[in-house]
């Protein structure tokens, strides 16, 4: 008796639910090239932006990788993307600028790759721009924000971007259409794990 008026009552309530959905989806119809940002001190940034490159794929899409601070190259991401036909993969950085303590060095560095992702976001083939680890050319003065925004404000229509890098600019974020901020709840690595392939790297 209860369980059947509990049933009804949660029907009712799907019923007004799908109405109010039904009425955003059709709310939601333009189409256009996005710009993403993902940044904060949690886990899940490069990953979650590796996770579109997957979607995007299985959508016979064109794809274009760069990796500013490049860490390692032994990461499952690279080795894996890398074989795609539709994967462009640059790695534009040489490594953590605490292993390169050369300011110099690294902003020659940052802007020598530029010159390709600013031909990536020349290029309508390319449908999907992932510019990992960007945050830190900017922190570090590396690139010029400004520069790299209105580049990204010219590029082709639907070409998506997607920013990964702790501590993104308001700009940045102003000028992006979705934003997250990965919260850093807890991290293996403080208790002393180190990092692990297939997860970490
Ligand atoms: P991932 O590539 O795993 O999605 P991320 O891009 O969010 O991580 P980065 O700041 O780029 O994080 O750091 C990359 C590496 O550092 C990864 O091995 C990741 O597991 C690790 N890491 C990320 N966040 C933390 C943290 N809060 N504490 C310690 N290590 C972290
Ligand atoms: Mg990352």
């Amino acid at each position: 008796m209860e369980t059947s008026d509990r049933d009804s009552r949660h029907k009712a309530r799907m019923i007004r639910k799908k109405a109010v959905i039904d009425e955003k989806i059709e709310q939601a119809n333009q189409e256009k090239g996005l710009l993403l940002i993902l940044t904060g001190n949690g886990k899940g940034k490069s990953s979650s932006a590796f996770g579109m490159v997957a979607r995007s794929l299985g959508h016979g899409m064109c794809v274009g990788v760069a990796q500013f601070i490049k860490g390692r190259s032994d990461t499952g991401e690279e080795a894996f993307f890398r074989q795609h036909p539709a994967v462009t993969w640059h790695v534009l950085g040489e490594g953590f600028t605490w292993n390169t303590q050369d300011r110099q060095r690294d902003t020659e560095t940052a802007m020598r790759g530029w010159q390709i992702v600013a031909g990536m976001l020349q290029d309508p083939a390319i449908q999907l721009v992932v510019l990992d680890e960007l945050t830190y050319t900017f922190k570090y003065g590396y690139l010029d924000e400004q520069m790299v925004l209105d580049a990204i404000a010219k590029r082709p229509p639907m070409q998506h971007v997607v920013i990964t890098g702790r501590g993104a600019s308001e700009a940045l974020r102003n000028a992006a259409d979705t934003v997250s901020e990965l919260m850093d709840v807890k991290h293996a690595w403080r208790a002393g794990i180190k990092a692990q392939a297939g997860i970490d790297l």
